[in-house]
């Protein structure tokens, strides 16, 4: 069992202060702003607008974490033919404190590529190569100390039968005597309690609706939320009034879909910048043994064709699997009777299509995001999908089902012959872990986050990243926010 998180919310902040910053979001991008701006003695307040959800009070990859701990119950769409089903994390810290943690660092030929992109800048390969530096010590980023899960190593071996490069990413989390399973470097464990610790006021459960233009200051209109939150010990805060605190700078962080939604809501940028994510297909895979170790991360993931497409195991656990089966033919008891031996697999690809992120009038405060799958993408994947189920059979696999409706479930390889040269457009089960792009755009944003004709307004989060990585994009972000934040602390 992990450490308990001793992390303790403050109360609700002082709506009668001018306070020096405040940061909206604790996510990975709003926590390492808070961190380094209180760190060099600047005062900081953090508004988050989910609970404090220490990952020991509810059981990881269940559908109580998803009620608790993600945007919107986890029910989130990004609406088109076909529609692209994403999650966020939506409590303290963020998608930190869901995520798989795997790290890695941006791609040297994209680094490479944005020095020429108009908001990043010329220093830029060398400046998040230092950013990098830092935040791997910070997270403690490493490699397994043992051996990896059996749905890695079944990765593993069908793509070396095949010749295919399947290294081991590394994670951030701490492998030490206390944990030698290791402690997932969550934003709560790390830059928030350090945040803390500096003298930032960290609150949750309150929800940024609106910016405003006061006279030399910003007006953040804040509404609480109702619901109750265990604070780590056994209390909860109470329902308030709506706030209006005031903020000399204000730094967003909410994200690649709130971002881009709260300044649009506050007629501060005219419409965002084109959405992208990672368009994912899966594919769950039945073995003869029992492999499936429960809530196990897996670790490989095949790296044979750059960034174009990549492959890797997801969360396998029996709520996860029903919820990619149930529809498929034989799925249901294939999870009930047999689920150890079941494990989830993916394709991902960096896509040429991007979406749109709209706040209408009967969402509420949670925007609509549309996406647009092109002909190609539609290809990629489906190259991507018979890649992956050619893997799976070489690591012994019996059945393969992949998520699209019609297909499968295949028992041979000569059955993948069926897979047609492209996706379905009705039937193509399509998610997304990686969001990003919406606040990239040289009419919104500078080269460091601040945005265009808003004096002391900054952004600084996922929604920063231009274009797809083609890989997990934590790390990335991470080493942008501080790149920025280093060259803005200076001048503050
Ligand atoms: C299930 C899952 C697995 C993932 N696995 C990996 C992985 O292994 N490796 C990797 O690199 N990446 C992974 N990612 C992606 C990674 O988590 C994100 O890229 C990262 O969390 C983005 O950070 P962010 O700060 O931009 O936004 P977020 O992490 O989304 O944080 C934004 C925060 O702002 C809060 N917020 C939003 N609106 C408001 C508002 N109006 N007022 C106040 N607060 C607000 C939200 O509640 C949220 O806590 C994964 C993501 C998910 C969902």
């Amino acid at each position: 069992m992990n450490t308990p998180v001793l992390f303790k919310p403050d109360a609700l902040p002082d709506h009668t202060h001018l306070w020096e910053n405040i940061v909206i979001g604790s996510g990975p991008g709003g926590a390492e702003t808070a961190v380094m701006l209180a760190e060099t003695g600047h005062e900081v307040l953090v508004l988050e607008a989910g609970a404090y959800s220490p990952r020991e009070t509810v059981p990881p990859y269940t559908p109580q974490e998803m009620q608790s701990r993600y945007a919107q119950g986890g029910i989130t769409l990004a609406v088109g033919r076909p529609s692209v089903q994403y999650v966020e994390g939506c409590c303290l810290g963020g998608g930190s404190e869901v995520n798989s943690g795997l790290y890695y660092r941006l791609p040297e030929e994209l680094a490479n590529a944005w020095r020429s992109y108009p908001v990043l800048g010329d220093n830029l390969p060398a400046e998040l190569e230092a950013a990098s530096n830092a935040i791997e010590q910070d997270l403690s980023v490493s490699l397994l100390p043992g051996e990896a899960p059996r749905a890695s190593l079944l990765l593993k071996d069908g793509a070396e039968t095949l010749g295919w490069y399947c290294p081991e990413i590394p994670r951030w989390q701490l492998y030490d005597k206390e944990h030698p399973k290791g402690l997932r470097q969550t934003m709560t464990r790390t830059y928030l309690t350090r945040a803390q610790k500096a003298g930032a006021r960290v609150c949750t459960n309150l929800e940024v609706q609106k910016l405003k233009r006061g006279q030399d200051y910003w007006l953040v209109l804040v509404k609480p939320h109702t619901r109750s939150e265990n604070l780590g010990d056994g209390t909860a805060q109470d329902a308030a009034q709506d706030l209006t605190l005031k903020a000399k700078r204000v730094f967003v962080c909410a994200g690649a879909i709130r971002s881009p939604a709260l300044l649009k809501q506050s007629g501060l940028i005219s419409r965002p910048a084109p959405l992208w994510c990672h368009p994912t297909v899966k594919v769950i895979a039945e073995f003869k043994d029992e492999v499936n170790q429960g809530s196990e991360v897996a670790v490989h993931q095949v790296k044979e064709f750059g960034r174009a497409m990549g492959m890797g195991c997801s969360i396998s656990s029996p709520h996860y699997l029903l919820a990619s089966l149930h529809n498929l033919p034989g799925g249901d008891e294939a999870v009930t009777e047999r689920w150890r031996h079941l494990l989830c697999y993916y394709v991902m690809i960096a896509p040429e299509g991007r979406g749109m992120v709209r706040n209408l009038p009967f969402s509420g405060t949670y925007p609509l995001a549309t996406y647009s799958v092109t002909p190609r993408d539609l290809s990629v994947l489906s190259l991507g999908l018979q890649r992956l189920c050619k893997l799976l059979f070489s690591a012994g696999a019996l059945r393969l089902w992949p998520t699209v409706k019609g297909l499968g479930p295949f028992t041979a390889p000569s059955d993948l012959a069926l897979i047609p040269d492209a996706l379905p457009r009705r039937g193509s089960a399509l998610m997304s872990i990686h969001l990003g792009g919406t606040c990239a755009a040289p009419e919104i944003t500078d080269p460091y986050g601040a945005v265009k004709g808003c004096d002391g307004l900054y952004v600084q989060d996922a929604s920063l990243l231009p274009e797809p990585l083609g890989c997990n994009p934590q790390g990335s972000m991470l080493a942008l926010v501080r790149r920025n934040l280093n060259h803005l602390i200076p001048d503050l």
